[in-house]
């Protein structure tokens, strides 16, 4: 929600044009409620939910470590303050001179999901650390992840055992439980499997060391999520179950949960129409749409709260859109928007819990209209 002090910010600086408000001091408490919920857990803040220079830098002060997908986000994480032994390269699918000059730069930390991935780590990051990605299936997440990472954990085995042959140290198993996962049970089934990897490779003589049980921690939109508290718990619980009392280095690697309550986007309302006189629902353009850093409103996955000067007033529902000439920038079509009957053309208003996945995901000019701006205070 709007802080105080973004709502001063807004009130003093009277930014024009959309933007994202950022306030830090809800990220310093994001990253200790993690470490209090996880106390054992290495936290690896995935950098593509939000790489603003400010947040880097201030999560590497806090002694976070960075989950990094790209050569140019490894840059953004050494620059901020972070060894290299800080820094994993999370990304499954990594050309082989990008790891290459990850290797150059210090990195040692790889995922893979396949011998063909291995490979490449072999050839380029001899003597590295590679964790292999297993599949999870995403149930209760409202931002699954698809198929497109991971690998069954029964290829896992081969995956980590082919690294092992190859002279690169078959370190762990890692997933992806879905983002904006509001399941606690989630991470059980997913550390279940990689319980079973670890055991198939022991036999073997080879011993794993680390879960990195990845990202998916929620933030609050317009329902009620469980705490960080509620998610270390039930993790915890499961780890033990599983694993017993010989427990693996852990890695956790939030994104959303820990940047997407920090931040409140700014928009005018440029338009309020209907399509015929008898039309019941207005359609309600603002100045920041799909294009401009509101993606995750495709298919209506991320429902964002929206506050504005008339809030208590009667409402009706709304199509919101962007300010493009493309027409798939239309949000909440399929269940409109309650907004108030009050809202009037050039009104502000505020798209909260918009610190994760806006920025990074708004074009660079698409139809002339800016890539969304960032104040980070
Ligand atoms: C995107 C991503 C994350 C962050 O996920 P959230 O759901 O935003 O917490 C973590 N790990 C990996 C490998 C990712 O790709």
């Amino acid at each position: 929600m709007a802080t105080q002090r973004i709502l001063d910010f807004l009130a003093t600086r009277r930014p024009s044009g959309p933007c994202l408000v950022v306030d830090l001091d809800v990220i310093e408490d994001n990253y200790k409620a993690f470490e209090r919920a996880l106390p054992s857990a290495k936290i690896y803040y995935a950098v593509k939910a939000n790489p603003a220079p400010e947040i880097l830098r201030m999560l590497a002060g806090l002694g976070s470590s960075f989950d990094t997908a790209s050569v140019a986000e490894i840059e953004m994480a050494l620059d901020a303050g972070a060894s290299a032994d800080r820094i994993s390269y999370g990304n499954t699918i990594k050309k082989e001179r990008d790891v290459a000059r990850a290797f150059e730069m210090g990195i040692r930390l790889f995922a893979v999901d396949c011998v063909e991935e291995v490979e490449k780590i072999a050839r380029a990051a001899p003597g590295s650390r590679v964790f292999c990605r297993v599949l999870a299936d995403g149930e209760g997440a409202e931002w699954p992840l698809s198929r497109k990472f991971g690998c069954e954990p029964k290829m896992a085995v081969d995956v980590l055992r082919h690294a092992h042959k190859l002279g690169i140290e078959a370190y762990g198993v890692s997933f992806h439980v879905g983002s904006q996962q509001c399941d606690l049970d989630a991470w059980d089934k997913a550390l279940a499997d990689a319980k079973g990897v670890f055991e198939a490779l022991e036999k073997e003589g080879i011993v794993l060391k680390l879960v990195n049980m990845g990202g998916g921690f929620p933030t609050r939109y317009l329902k009620d999520v469980p705490t960080a508290q509620a998610y270390g718990e039930a993790i915890f619980a499961s780890l033990s179950r599983h694993f017993g009392n010989r427990l693996p280095e852990t890695i956790i690697e939030p994104g959303r949960g820990m940047v997407g309550n920090a931040g409140v986007i700014k928009s005018e309302v440029v338009l309020i129409s209907k399509k015929a006189d008898n039309d019941n629902v207005r359609w309600v353009y603002l100045d920041i749409g799909k294009f401009g850093g509101l993606a995750e409103t495709m298919d209506e996955a991320i429902r964002y709260p929206i506050a504005t000067p008339h809030d208590g007033d009667e409402t009706a529902p709304c199509i919101l859109a962007g300010p493009t000439c493309d027409s798939a920038d239309v949000m909440y079509e399929k269940t409109p928007y309650p907004l108030p009957l009050s809202l009037t053309i050039g009104d502000e208003v505020l798209i909260e819990g918009t610190g994760a996945y806006t920025t990074t995901y708004s074009a660079v000019a698409f139809n002339g209209f800016e890539p969304l701006r960032a104040y980070v205070i």
